[in-house]
């Protein structure tokens, strides 16, 4: 009923001139709307690296002339090596104080500069290291690497020992950046190895990470949920910590965005809705069932104006907080996470930002398999096919999916607002990654465990949200233990395309407590870990 009398009132309004005028508009809007469909995460910066070679001015000319082409052929190696998501600019050899100095604070004030990889390709003095250290805020990576793959046993000898001498260059460098105290990640190997390029390619995601953390912006129309504990935390630590900013709204304001929306421009998502996704009436009246979709479409609309407007990255929503919403934000908020917005429901912000954080982390990802906001909710305690059903009331990004994307229109148990318009699917295989941040009253705690997702045994035709399947490592047994144990929440923020590892730097950089669940957890172990690090981060 809303979308035809919306209609009625555009084409009889003064937007447009005539049928025929509204008819191009409508058709230009579709397009608009379907190649953003296309268009899937909101931009970052154009990032690149710094490759910083050092050494010093013992070896004469001729050897810092070799130093500087050999690290020149590295960063170009690399660069073409295709592994790479971020470009590696080459810069000249650092071989004093005065220059590793300028170099870092250059890095600091580039702002499409996310972060610079040192290696030390002869021996380069530390002390003179330091104070360019000092200076440097950004993320650190140590590529521990040599020119040469093999010793030249025939022809080797001390100039080219002198020359050639990373595994002493780089363990003095090593050593004062410990000294100082200085979280870095070290990558050892040959720099023509995949798997070397593979992790600098890893880390340079982590570092997009911690870069674009202190940009972050949360925007709450909903509060937490009353009484649950798990969502809550300090804003004001969080913001010491990561930089996010955590704004909180009236739901109505947001909701003033969400009537605003043209219904032209309702009705062209909802056409844009209809080609892309299978729709499933399930005997409700095609009609009735058209209009519960359009207030999803109206929802997103408005909101991604309002987060635009406010220049937010990540929504907050809650149940039982929806004031003017007619229904319940599901298939808007699924769609608001696959354009790459953070998100969390019932209030949970700290989920939203690490949703957000996590969809930068895989921006641009050859072959993601998604990223979203996961809820466990019932266990498979049948031997053999032990796992965890994924899910939440709606809320699961359809980048997880795996096969068709429907929508259905469905009673909602919980709120009181008309049933809402879903996506429904089922999610892809494959290992994965399901972290949780939580605020331990002293500080916070990064909970990432290792799952391996699976199909489930049988469709579940009753049940009408999107879903994912998993178990957790190193068993369900063990997982879920282990997951108690360190204060792990119910709602997680979950990628396929992210590694343990990845998430452990991130945390590392950010100066938190980091628990890892993964194939190598036993609970004495970790028990003792969880024991250590109370004492740690006291
Ligand atoms: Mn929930």
């Amino acid at each position: 009923m809303l979308t035809v009398s919306w209609i009625v009132c555009a084409a009889g309004g003064s937007l447009f001139g005539s049928e025929r005028e509204l008819s191009r508009v409508f058709c230009q809007t579709v397009e608009k709307i379907k190649e953003g469909m296309e268009d899937n995460m909101k931009e970052t910066k154009k990032y690149q690296f710094w490759f910083c070679t050092g050494s010093q001015d013992l070896y004469g000319d001729e050897c810092l002339r070799k130093v500087a082409a050999h690290s020149r052929e590295m960063a170009e190696g690399l660069n073409a090596s295709g592994n790479l998501p971020y470009e590696l600019v080459w810069k000249p050899t650092l071989i004093d104080q005065a220059s590793i100095r300028r170099t870092f604070n250059e890095a600091n004030n580039d702002e499409n500069c996310a972060g610079v990889i040192t290696w030390m390709h002869t021996f380069s003095p530390a002390k003179m290291w330091i104070i360019g250290l000092q200076e440097y805020h950004k993320p650190l990576c140590h590529l521990h690497t040599q020119y040469n793959e093999e010793i030249p046993y025939d022809t080797i000898d001390m100039d080219f020992m002198n020359e050639n001498q990373s595994a002493h260059g780089d363990r003095e460098y090593g050593h004062i950046v410990t000294r100082m105290g200085i979280e870095r990640k070290v990558i050892v190997g040959y720099w023509k190895n995949a798997a070397v390029s593979g992790k600098l390619a890893d880390w340079m995601r982590t570092a997009v990470g911690i870069m674009e953390s202190s940009h972050v912006r949360v925007c709450r129309i909903g509060d937490n949920m009353n009484n649950v504990a798990v969502t809550e935390g300090d804003k004001v630590e969080a913001q010491v910590k990561f930089g996010w900013e955590i704004d909180h709204y009236n739901v109505n304001d947001a909701v003033a965005y969400v009537d605003e929306v043209s219904p032209g421009d309702v009705e062209a998502l909802v056409e844009a809705y209809y080609d892309k996704y299978e729709i499933l009436p399930e005997g409700r009246d095609p009609q009735e069932f058209r209009e519960h979709v359009a207030v999803q479409a109206r929802i997103e609309l408005g909101l991604e104006r309002f987060l635009e407007a406010g220049d937010y990255h990540a929504i907050v929503t809650h149940f039982g907080m929806l004031g003017g919403l007619k229904q319940l934000p599901g298939l808007a908020i699924q769609r608001l996470m696959e354009k790459g917005y953070g998100f969390g429901a019932e209030g949970d912000w700290k989920t939203a930002a690490m949703v957000r954080l996590m969809k930068i982390m895989t921006q641009g990802k050859k072959d993601a398999k998604g990223t979203s906001f996961m809820e466990d909710y019932t266990y498979n305690f049948v031997p053999g096919k032990e796992g965890i059903l994924q899910a939440h009331m709606l809320e699961v990004c359809p980048s997880i999916s795996d096969g068709p994307v429907s929508i259905k229109v469905q009673p909602l148990s919980m709120g009181n607002r008309e049933d809402p318009a879903r996506l429904v699917f089922t999610s892809k295989t494959g290992p994965a990654v399901a972290a949780s941040l939580v605020d331990l009253g002293n500080r916070f705690r990064l909970l990432v465990n290792a799952v391996d997702c699976k199909k489930c045994e049988k469709p579940m035709p009753r049940l009408p949200v999107a879903t994912a399947f998993w178990t957790p490592q190193p068993s369900l047994e063990v997982g879920a233990e282990a997951w108690i144990l360190a204060g792990g929440a119910h709602h997680t923020a979950f990628s396929y395309d992210l590694t343990v590892q990845q998430m452990v730097d991130w945390a590392d950089a950010m100066g938190i407590e980091s628990v890892v669940i993964d194939k190598a957890t036993t609970i004495p172990a970790l028990k003792n870990e969880l024991r250590w690090n109370a004492v740690y981060y006291r």
